[in-house]
Parts: structure tokens; sequence; C-alpha cells
């Protein structure tokens, strides 16, 4: 005999765009972490406060969308949400890598 445990049986924890205010299961979104003060993006580590931004849609990770929630930050922030997706294995990966300045003399 066990004691009846409350088993959440469909309880999905939803969460809200800080871009597109859209309403989705927590697994779809990229996790922005306040740390010290600041906004970082960063996969799973629950400290602090956290926003949500979708992890599926570019257009969230436009820094005027992103004002609204991150303010001066949006601009770093945009950048992060861009290269976590390009390289979510290496969120702290050399910045200059996808500047490449194409000069062309055609
Ligand atoms: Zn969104």
């Amino acid at each position: 005999m066990t004691a009846a445990l409350p088993t959440p049986a469909k309880h999905v924890p939803e969460r809200t765009c800080a871009a597109c205010r859209r309403k989705r299961p927590q697994s779809e979104f990229l996790r922005v972490t306040r740390v010290g003060g600041k906004w970082d993006v960063r996969a799973g580590n629950r400290v602090g406060r956290g926003a949500y931004v979708c992890a599926d849609t570019p257009e969230c990770w436009q820094e005027k969308r992103l004002r609204r929630a991150f303010r001066a930050q949006a601009a770093e922030i945009a950048e992060q949400l861009q290269n976590h997706q390009k390289d979510p294995n290496q969120n702290h990966s050399a910045p200059d890598a996808r500047v490449s300045p194409e000069v062309s003399h055609v």
C-alpha cells in the first residue's frame, strides 16, 4: 500500500515570450537569466530571475523586440540568442568568428 502520491497529471509549466508575448511550454524557450544585475543567455541554469524567448523564432531575437524586456542590454541579448542557436554547446565562443568582412573587389 502506498500513500496516494500527488501526481500532477499534465502540468506543463507555461512561460511567456519576452519578445512576442506568446505562451508556450517552457521547453520551447531559451532562458535568459539575470545574474549579478546582468542578463545572460544560459541553458539549464535555474538561478536568479528568468525571462524566456522563443527558441525557434528568429524574429524574437531581434533587438527591437527584446528592448521592452531587456532595455539597455537588448542588443547584447539579441546577439547571444543568435549565437546560441548557431552553436548551442559553446555559449561563450569567440564572438568575432561570425564577423567576416567580405572584401571583394569585382
Ligand atoms: Zn517569441
